[in-house]
């Protein structure tokens, strides 16, 4: 697997045990999470599905957002991968500590080395809470995995995601009512 991640910085996902007969659709939306929340892209583990990781490139393609979807053989080669590359790991799971807790040093490091964050489907291996530098909870209670991501991003991007545009082709220009959409003019010469 090549991730072509040319420096190791941003946040990336890692969705863990996609499941392609139940999944489809809450492995896409993470995947759209992700590229509207501010990620560099995500990467699928589990059963082998093409058409998971097209639905995910193609809205990025129509939407000119520079995001990334891959799929993984292995999740614990994705792991070492990230790590070696000096990015912190995070798991999210009910089972961690709070996330306010330790959102400045998360933030700290995520400025000075990226953030690979991990996010499960069914039951997670034991595994990934061993392996991960952290276990963050968004509530001890169990919810999903989409709202977990979401969360988790907006907190440390400090919610200017929520005012900024990705997208390098398009402008949506803010309505009360209906819908109003620019769209930028390439500077590229054909000559
Ligand atoms: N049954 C799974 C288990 O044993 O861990 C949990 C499945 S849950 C539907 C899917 C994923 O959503 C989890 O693996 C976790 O990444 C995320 N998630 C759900 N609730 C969460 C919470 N309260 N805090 C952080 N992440 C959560």
């Amino acid at each position: 697997m090549d991730l072509k991640l040319g420096c190791p910085g941003g946040l990336y996902v890692l969705r863990l045990g996609h499941r392609p007969r139940r999944d489809k659709r809450i492995t896409t939306h993470c995947g759209l999470v992700a590229l509207a929340l501010g990620a560099r892209g995500i990467i699928i583990s589990g059963g082998h599905d093409e058409a998971v990781v097209d639905s995910i490139r193609d809205v990025a393609d129509r939407w000119h957002v520079d995001f990334s979807a891959d799929l993984a053989g292995s999740w614990e080669d994705v792991v070492r991968e990230f790590k070696d590359r000096g990015c912190l790991v995070v798991h999210l799971t009910m089972y961690g500590v709070n996330l306010p807790f330790v959102l400045d040093g998360l933030k700290n490091a995520f400025r000075k080395r990226g953030i690979l964050a991990i996010i499960g489907s069914g039951k997670v291996p034991a595994a990934v809470f061993e392996m991960s530098d952290l276990n963050v909870a968004i509530t001890h209670l169990p919810h999903s995995e989409v709202a977990a991501l979401a969360i988790f991003a907006d907190r440390l991007f400090g919610g200017v995601e929520l005012l900024s545009s990705r997208s390098r082709g398009l402008i949506i220009l803010p309505q009360h009512r209906g819908k109003a959409v620019l769209h930028r003019i390439s500077q590229r010469s054909s000559i």
